[in-house]
């Protein structure tokens, strides 16, 4: 495991990894499975030094292969590919930019951090979870076109030093060191959000009503 690691490192464009690949694909099959996107819907991409693997548009995830994934330059240009890439570039390059830290991106549209981004207000109360994860505050950025470079930006904004935010009345972003830590961070993000809509229902809760959902 530690020498693939070390090729990771040293690979080239056209030499890069099936084992971030194979990553990126098992996170694209994991959004289907968790019930975090429906179909085509989501995208999940790594990176590998100025490379970016990321899926493909409109490919079924259980149909994928390594060799369906698109690989890209952090300008966006497509290295290599036979598909064209997600339309969300532009948001996962945005993330990649703006943090060192980030190696991996996963969007989604799961059911109940989508619901609560059309409030667009910050996802809380914070729970355990988005403690133990080091996730970090979960704002709303405004909402954009998908797919625009405008959107890229707010997500930027939102996302600020955390691990997660979301996108306006549109879904979720989820980022991390690896894909199956942003994969963790989304299924976290949506496990709260449908605390936090449980809450809502309950009307006022002592301890939990005072606090929040903050603006
Ligand atoms: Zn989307």
């Amino acid at each position: 495991m530690e020498r693939t690691h070390e090729r990771i490192g040293s690979a080239r464009a056209s030499e890069l990894p099936d084992v971030v690949g194979e990553q990126v694909i098992a996170g694209a099959r994991t959004l289907v499975a968790a019930g975090l996107v429906v179909g085509t819907v989501g995208n999940v991409s790594a990176r590998v030094g100025n490379r970016v693997r990321i899926t493909p548009t409109r490919c079924p995830y259980d149909e994928l292969t390594t060799d369906d994934l698109v690989t890209i330059d952090l300008d966006g240009r497509v290295v290599a590919g036979r598909h064209g890439p997600s339309r969300e570039v532009p948001l996962h390059l945005a993330a990649y930019r703006a943090r060192a830290d980030v190696r991996a991106v996963v969007h989604t549209h799961s059911p109940y951090a989508t619901a609560w981004s059309f409030l667009g207000i910050a996802l809380e109360p914070h729970t355990e979870e988005i403690g133990y994860y080091g996730i970090g505050p979960v704002r709303t950025c405004p909402p954009a076109d998908a797919g625009s470079h405008a959107l890229a930006d707010a997500a930027i904004a939102g996302l600020g030093d955390s691990k997660a935010t979301l996108l306006g009345g549109h879904g979720v972003v989820a980022v991390g060191a690896t894909v199956d830590e942003a994969i963790v961070v989304a299924r976290a993000i949506e496990h709260q959000a449908q605390i936090a809509w449980l809450l809502r229902g309950a009307g006022p809760v002592p301890g939990v009503a005072e606090r929040g959902p903050q603006r």
